[in-house]
């Protein structure tokens, strides 16, 4: 329950004079701005900032949060984004005063603990993708895509052959196409077939020596694993062509397989799905990347070296496409990630994806007989329902449904993606989620599919805002204030 008061802006609440906390007085000679600073950097009055006391910035701050979903306060199924739980103890150790309190322009010598720990962290990568060399830099897993796509043009660049295509399959996540296009490639299609999978004969018809890298997420954002992978990596080399594996679904195979290992030259991790990373609203994130040994050189410098025993940062690479990340890239999140990973071991990553993929099909056998999943009976990390059937006989879509989980206090799940399935519905429990969690979940799916479909229509109820227009939310926002 909010009273008004929770839902005035903090500007509304503000009273001349009314303060949270006052200094005790000057103690020192004071100095006039304009004998500091040159006129045209001193403002014309104090900002106008809201004048309230302790209790009330408190009780703004805390009744916001909480009209907020988090993993932190609900069940987050949302797929290809794998929203798990975020471990408290990656916080403390991210925070601890010898990591955090430093400064990116310190000596190298004063920063070697620092430098370990990424090194450690490139090494632990390599060993999971099964590739030989790693920069940490790229700050999310769509720069990932941008910097690797980088690194492929550079390499053709290098050798001399003219490639200007990059093959993604139809199913892909939008950044794709996106980075393709980015870097300078044409990006072009390719068909998957109806159980969800590349379409060789398509990959065929497209597939020339103008194709430099053929981008594939693996397990794809259907929740499967490509039965063909080697036989499309050895097409894709055999015509001189590089594979860019999507590590955005790597918490599925995690000490099980490895992109290297299934033909990958390439790969990039987002940290903040794979390694339990607080995604926050909308970031920071960070994506690294993994390439073979003939990439390697074109990587963004620098790259954390050990040499003797002691680490440094080597920035004599002259093949580098260059930095795509001020300093070492967003270490807050990779020290979490370091944390996660060192705190289960090898052993425990694979129960990790073990757990993640038993928990998807889990779910999946629980609610397949109200929301079909078309592409199998079986999944990996997370499946894509359809709701296609309910939206014939009972005028309910997926996105009332999504709608509707919000009363119920579930995140929704990903919806209307990927496109390649109507009415798509893609759920991701995660690992970290229990089996009374998983059933309460399939539970209320069941009964908002029996409730009437003009309460759906209307759904959520229980919220500040129903339903907005989300494209003009996010193209127009209304951001600034006035009374
Ligand atoms: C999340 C995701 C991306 C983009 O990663 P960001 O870290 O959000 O930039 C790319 N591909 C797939 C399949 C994803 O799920």
């Amino acid at each position: 329950m909010q009273n008004t008061h929770d839902t005035q802006l903090i500007f509304e609440l503000s009273k001349p004079g009314r303060r949270a906390a006052r200094l005790p007085a000057c103690d020192v000679p004071e100095h006039a701005l304009d004998t500091l600073l040159p006129a045209e950097a001193i403002a014309a009055g104090p900002p106008a900032l809201p004048e309230v006391s302790e209790p009330q910035v408190v009780r703004h701050f805390v009744n916001l949060s909480t009209q907020n979903m988090s993993v932190d306060t609900h069940f987050y199924p949302l797929g290809s984004c794998t929203m798990k739980y975020n471990p408290k103890r990656n916080e403390r150790a991210a925070a601890m005063p010898g990591l955090s309190d430093l400064h990116p322009y310190q000596a190298e010598e004063t920063l070697q603990g620092m430098l370990e720990l990424l090194y450690d962290m490139q090494e632990i990568l390599q060993e999971i993708s099964g590739l030989q060399e790693c920069s940490l830099q790229p700050a999310a897993g769509a720069h990932g895509e941008f910097a690797a796509l980088l690194v492929a043009a550079a390499y053709y660049r290098d050798i001399g052959e003219t490639r200007t295509k990059v093959l993604v399959p139809d199913n892909a996540h939008g950044t794709n196409p996106a980075s393709a296009a980015m870097a300078g490639f044409e990006s072009i299609t390719v068909k998957t077939t109806a159980s969800g999978f590349v379409d060789l004969d398509d990959l065929n018809a497209k597939l020339d020596e103008r194709v430099a890298v053929f981008m594939i997420t693996n397990p794809s954002t259907l929740g499967l694993f490509e039965p063909n992978m080697r036989e499309i990596a050895d097409r894709v080399h055999a015509l001189g062509g590089l594979i860019y594996l999507d590590g955005a679904n790597m918490n599925a195979i995690l000490g099980i397989s490895r992109p290297g290992d299934f033909g990958a030259d390439m790969q990039h991790y987002n940290p903040h799905k794979t390694f339990s990373g607080p995604h926050g609203g909308g970031g920071p994130g960070a994506g690294p990347i993994c390439v073979t040994e003939k990439l390697a050189p074109y990587l963004p410098a620098p790259i954390v070296r050990k040499e003797d025993g002691r680490f440094r940062l080597d920035h004599d690479m002259p093949k580098s496409i260059g930095r795509v990340r001020s300093f070492f890239g967003n270490v807050g999140v990779l020290l979490r990630a370091y944390a996660y990973i060192r705190t289960h071991g090898p052993d425990g990553l694979r129960r990790i994806s073990e757990n993640a993929v038993l928990n998807a099909n889990y779910v999946l056998s629980r609610v397949k007989h109200i929301l079909p999943v078309p592409q199998g009976h079986r999944c990996m990390h997370e499946f894509v329902a359809s709701a296609s059937n309910l939206r014939r006989d009972k005028d309910i879509s997926a996105m009332d449904i999504a709608k509707r989980l919000l009363d119920y206090g579930y995140h929704a799940p990903t919806v209307y993606f990927p496109l390649t399935v109507p009415e798509a519905m893609m759920i991701e429990p995660t690992e970290s989620e229990s089996k009374e969690t998983l059933d309460a979940f399939a539970e209320v799916l069941f009964r908002i599919t029996e409730e009437d479909a003009t309460l759906l229509h209307d759904a959520p109820h229980s919220t500040a805002i129903s339903r907005p227009d989300e494209v003009r939310a996010a193209r127009q926002p209304v951001l600034s204030y006035s009374p």
